[in-house]
């Protein structure tokens, strides 16, 4: 099978691996400076919305359509589902499960909402991606972000630590006390690379806002692991 993989993240990784006996093209928005590069063919850049993405399909014959992107990228997913169908290309989601939600979590539909939720004078952990950390410029709290690539726009008061996981949980828990966290704000991304941060909180009676992901298109096949994308791609033979 010729197969377009949406990617971005430790899974595509590791599925592109896993899909070496096909015609696998990996393909990332760019956002990323230095981004870990998939094995095998990899193109970089957005394809111009949905339709520009159903007449790429098209041009380069694929078969089937694995979009296993991150699970905040709305966009793209909506995008992928669009042109699947549009030009009738077996079309697979691959989505990570999500933390496990705890009841004390104050969990919230998106970042200005969290934005919203900190209470003035916290010290807050802020591990929400590069593009979201525009919401928070008005929070009256000092913040610790943590960031693959700097963010544009920061928030007055801040330290900025620019990192990638995975993460470890001893690291996270001397993070915190280091900086006096009493609050992380994170979404819900869910993997075991960044896990340990919500661990740490917990170890830490540390408070967490946790932003709820956005719901995948209606009517999408989605599963939530490398194996099960493999399962149902050699079912459609
Ligand atoms: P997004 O908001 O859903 O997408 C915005 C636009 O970026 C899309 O319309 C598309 O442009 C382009 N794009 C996104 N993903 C692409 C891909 N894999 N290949 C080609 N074009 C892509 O996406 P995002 O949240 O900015 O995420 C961008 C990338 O970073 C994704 O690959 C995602 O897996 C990865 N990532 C995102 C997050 C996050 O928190 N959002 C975290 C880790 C990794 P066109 O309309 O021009 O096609």
């Amino acid at each position: 099978m010729r197969i377009l993989l949406l990617g971005g993240t430790t899974e595509a990784r590791a599925l592109a691996e896993r899909l070496s006996g096909h015609e696998v093209i990996s393909s990332l928005a760019g956002r990323v400076r230095e981004p870990v590069l998939p094995e095998g063919e990899v193109r970089v850049g957005g394809f111009g919305g949905a339709a520009g993405l159903a007449a790429w399909l098209r041009a380069e014959r694929i078969d089937a359509l694995v979009d296993a992107t991150h699970p905040f990228a709305s966009t793209i997913t909506a995008n992928a589902h669009a042109a699947a169908r549009e030009v009738g290309v077996r079309h697979l989601v691959l989505r990570r499960p999500g933390f496990p939600l705890r009841p004390e979590y104050d969990v919230v539909p998106d970042a200005h909402a969290a934005a919203s939720a900190i209470p003035a004078g916290a010290r807050v952990f802020l591990t929400v991606g590069r593009q979201q950390v525009s919401a928070f410029v008005h929070a009256d709290a000092w913040f610790l972000v943590r960031a693959i690539d700097a963010p544009t726009v920061l928030p007055p008061r801040h330290v900025m630590l620019l990192e990638r996981g995975p993460f470890q949980m001893d690291d996270e828990v001397e993070l915190m006390q280091r900086h006096r966290i009493n609050l992380l704000v994170t979404k819900n991304s869910g993997g075991d690379a960044t896990s340990p941060k919500l661990n740490a909180a917990r170890a830490l009676g540390v408070d967490v806002v946790m932003i709820d992901r956005p719901p995948l298109p209606e009517g999408v096949e989605a599963v939530d692991g490398v194996e099960a994308v493999l399962a149902r791609l050699g079912q459609s033979g």
